[in-house]
């Protein structure tokens, strides 16, 4: 199968978007004989080209700030190693001359939930010649925390390429457990995260969508800064704008008190990483929201 750009593939392109300014593209894929269809996105901002690659064909997870949930496509199946690592072949080959190539694990699906495919692609992908990748991430709603641990001692924990980021949304358990329910708390996340952050020497991202009036307040964010700043050593801070979708009540912080929660975290000393994605809904781009429309397309 031949993309748009001529790249050859064992996917089936089931179909693909490009923002008009190039900076984001988004596949649907999926793979002759498998059941299901997943994303594959890549964003390139500031020098540095973001590849998401998918995990499974849908998700069992039920968050709810995610399209996935809402598509009325079902979770069909975890993918295999070979189709991860096939992602990021397919992916890289449209850096252009971008060298800063950042992949994560970040797509569909849940990626502790597909943990002996994970740690085999991981290992693929990191140690792929044709591959010359900055860092490998793998983002985690805290389901299985104890493997949080067991990665630091795979080939992933050793590269030093290797980072884990964790969705952790809002640090008021009955807020994380209402939007991202049937996980682990963070406190029972904790000492594994931290555990791979000083075996490793990659402190672990936490992950914040800023939604209206959930999680955006000042007070959030001084009880952010107070959490990063016990260990900053162990603990990073990434700062996301929320893209809605239809169906979803739940909507994006205001530009003013998403500037106001960066600005306090930073004037705390908290290093902030911020990350707007598709926050002009060029392509549909965030997790799910291609999948569940052109799925629910094809399957009409
Ligand atoms: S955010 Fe990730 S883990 Fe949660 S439902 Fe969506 S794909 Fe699954």
């Amino acid at each position: 199968m031949e993309d748009p750009q001529g790249i050859e593939t064992s996917f089936q392109i089931v179909n693909r978007v490009a923002a008009q300014d190039g900076s984001i593209s988004k596949y649907i894929l999926e793979t002759p004989g498998q059941k299901g269809t997943f994303e594959l996105g890549t964003f390139t901002s500031e020098g540095t080209f973001d590849i998401c690659v998918s995990t499974m064909a849908g998700c069992p997870l039920q968050c709810q700030f995610c399209a996935i949930p809402y598509s009325e496509i079902p979770y069909e199946r975890k993918l295999s190693a070979g189709e991860l690592h096939e992602q990021v072949s397919l992916a890289f080959q449209n850096r252009g001359e971008i060298e800063n190539v950042v992949v994560g694990f970040m797509g569909n699906g849940e990626p502790f939930l597909n943990f002996d495919a994970v740690v085999d692609a991981s290992s693929r992908i990191l140690n792929d010649p044709s591959l010359s990748i900055s860092s490998l991430n793998i983002s985690t709603t805290g389901v299985r925390p104890e493997r949080i641990s067991e990665l630091a001692n795979t080939d992933f924990g050793r590269s030093g390429r290797g980072k884990i980021q964790f969705s952790l949304l809002s640090l008021d358990p009955a807020i994380r457990n209402k939007f991202i329910p049937k996980v682990k708390s963070l406190e029972e996340c904790l000492p594994h995260l931290d555990y791979f952050a000083a075996t490793t020497g990659q402190p672990v991202k936490y992950n914040v969508m800023l939604v209206d009036g959930l999680n955006d307040s000042i007070e959030h964010a001084k009880e952010l800064a107070k959490f990063i700043q016990a260990a900053p050593h162990l603990r990073r801070i990434k700062v996301s704008t929320f893209n809605p979708f239809p169906g979803i009540e739940m909507k994006p912080a205001t530009a003013e008190k998403f500037e106001s929660f960066i600005a306090h975290l930073e004037s705390q000393g908290v290093d902030v990483k911020v990350f707007k994605g598709d926050a002009d809904e060029k392509v549909l781009a965030s997790c799910g929201q291609m999948r569940a429309r052109v799925g629910r397309i094809l399957t009409q």
